[in-house]
């Protein structure tokens, strides 16, 4: 439909662009404009993040195809909304694409437009670049009645996670190898899905804070208990683990993007109870239990250790 497609001047960036809205159809949404301009449900909060895949740092090109780059970009951003609670109010997204990536813009774009669809949400804006290294920074605006955070577990508490952990680092093990990881293992990697519809009803059901698992279980947990200033017990044991995967690496794989939430008492489908909330001793923190006995646990992904 011409009319969805953006009044731009002439131009092979402006062309480019073209492309990508005419190829998103309805997932795109006033594009053309400065700036998006959007309403926020009267009673509820802007809620904002951004969120940057680069290549060589995010993935590899032999990895993925440019579709899933495009489609994984999309939904860790949109995890993050996820996270605090907030259903989405559109997705903005700046890529900046090396002359080597142009022929596979079409398809990074078909990434993102289905991701967006899937998220039930719109494109309403972004940015385009030439640059020496594929990125793509994705920028979400979602909106909650309460928006859900990281510091305000309690004592008492409980802690859960959603789905089975594990797949990503599977997939990753593989490929480091040199090796095709399995397809189940790999869909985990390719084409994660940011847990919105749980995510929007979390506060309704007494969650008290909530993190999505992006650097690592016990790693992000590190962050919640540091963020709401207590001491989180972990049943090693207990964390769902994807097939194949062993308890450490349930414990540490990064970019799963389920949610990591307590809650007085939760009893939701596809979330397990894996630890408890107590009151810190010395200094905040995560200490990690398995057969009943206290493990050291180091890890999780931090971009800027050696
Ligand atoms: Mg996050």
């Amino acid at each position: 439909v011409v009319s969805d497609v953006p009044i731009l001047g002439p131009g092979r960036e402006f062309d480019a662009i073209r492309a990508l809205v005419a190829a998103w159809g309805t997932a795109a949404q006033g594009i053309g404009d400065d700036a998006a301009a959007l309403d926020v449900p009267p009673g509820e909060r802007l809620v904002v993040s951004t969120d940057t895949s680069v290549e060589n740092v995010h993935f590899r090109r032999e990895w993925l195809t440019p579709a899933e780059i495009g489609w994984r970009a999309t939904m860790a951003a949109l995890s993050d909304l996820a996270a605090m609670g907030a259903r989405p109010l559109g997705v903005l997204s700046a890529i900046t694409v090396p002359v080597s990536w142009q022929g596979a813009l079409g398809d990074i774009g078909d990434g993102i437009g289905e991701a967006v669809n899937a998220a039930n949400t719109k494109i309403i804006g972004g940015d385009l670049s030439a640059g020496g290294e594929l990125s793509i920074t994705v920028t979400v605006l979602g909106s909650a009645s309460h928006a859900l955070t990281r510091s305000d577990a309690r004592p008492g508490d409980s802690l859960y996670v959603s789905g089975a952990l594990g797949g990503p680092a599977l997939a990753l093990r593989s490929w480091l190898a040199g090796e095709a990881p399995n397809a189940a293992a790999r869909q985990r990697f390719a084409m994660p899905h940011a847990r919105l519809a749980f995510g929007c009803g979390l506060s309704a059901l007494g969650c008290t804070s909530a993190i999505d698992v992006s650097d690592g279980l016990i790693a992000d947990a590190r962050h919640l208990a540091a963020a709401s200033n207590v001491m989180i017990t972990i049943d090693l044991d207990a964390i769902p683990r994807f097939p194949g995967a062993s308890a450490a690496d349930a414990a540490s794989s990064g970019e799963e993007y389920e949610l990591l939430v307590t809650a007085p008492s939760l009893t939701l489908r596809d979330f397990t109870c894996i630890g408890t909330v107590g009151a810190p001793g010395e200094k905040p923190g995560v200490i990690v239990m398995s057969g009943g006995a206290r493990v050291e646990f180091a890890g999780g992904y931090d971009h800027f250790s050696p």
